[in-house]
């Protein structure tokens, strides 16, 4: 039985498109999407010992088209641009460094 990150880690990486948390909590069956949030950045951190990468695509304002920091794995709640609470989710995808 392999841990939920590792679930996280392998769809990830079987992905052709950048998975958002809210769909990995569906592929998983997770009722909380916010241990999601966790788990990519502790997976984020234990991939780079492994030559792997977390691609992340920012989230972004759904009202004005802000784009976030992609630094921070972590959901924003609010636009610091128009305040708006329409955030569109960041997505994720785990790749080898070095390949394409
Ligand atoms: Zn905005």
């Amino acid at each position: 039985m392999k841990t939920r990150r590792e679930r996280i880690t392998l769809l990830l990486e079987e992905s052709d498109h950048p998975l958002t948390a809210q769909d990995i909590a569906e592929a998983l069956g997770l009722e909380n999407r916010n241990v999601v949030f966790e788990d990519i950045e502790h997976i984020a951190k234990s991939l780079k010992r492994e030559g792997k990468q977390i691609l992340i695509r920012p989230a972004t304002c759904g009202k004005c088209g802000y784009i976030f920091s992609p630094k921070s794995a972590k959901r924003p709640s609010r636009c610091p641009k128009c305040k708006s609470e329409w955030i569109l989710l960041p997505g994720y995808l785990i790749r080898r460094k070095g390949k394409k």
